[in-house]
């Protein structure tokens, strides 16, 4: 499989044309962007996709987090932001709907609806949607 979409560093870490290696990683306190994201290719080319499909600017509101995050250090194994999830920030309802309709057509599987953003990821199926 390749992904047209994704570049990476010397070190193997993935970017794309408008997720940026800061954007993309851990902003735990121990990371602090500092260390590597783990995003699935797979996953970040889709992300990349849903980017270009909404047509808009924007800096993921979360996208990786490592295991010591605290959203994460939590849990017994760790979620979606480990692997293939990315918040996207919306403003109004017409935003929100728009996220949640170009995400399904990209085959997301979790969907999470807040007031100011969409929670998208590409988990094994099947599709599960929820709120917060
Ligand atoms: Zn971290
Ligand atoms: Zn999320």
């Amino acid at each position: 499989m390749t992904y047209p979409y994704l570049h990476h560093t010397e070190k193997g870490e993935l970017y794309t044309e408008n997720f940026s290696i800061a954007e993309l990683r851990c902003r735990c306190n121990t990371c602090n962007r500092r260390v590597a994201h783990k995003i699935k290719p797979e996953a970040l080319q889709k992300h990349q996709e849903l980017r270009k499909a909404l047509g808009r600017r924007y800096t993921p509101s979360s996208a990786f987090r490592c295991h010591l995050h605290p959203y994460e250090i939590a849990k017994d194994k760790p979620g979606e932001h480990n692997r293939t999830a990315m918040d996207i920030p919306v403003k109004g309802g017409l935003q929100r709907a728009k996220v949640v309709q170009e995400a399904l057509k990209l085959g997301a599987t979790g969907i999470g609806v807040a007031r100011d953003y969409v929670h998208v990821d590409f988990r094994p199926g099947p599709l599960v949607m929820w709120v917060y």
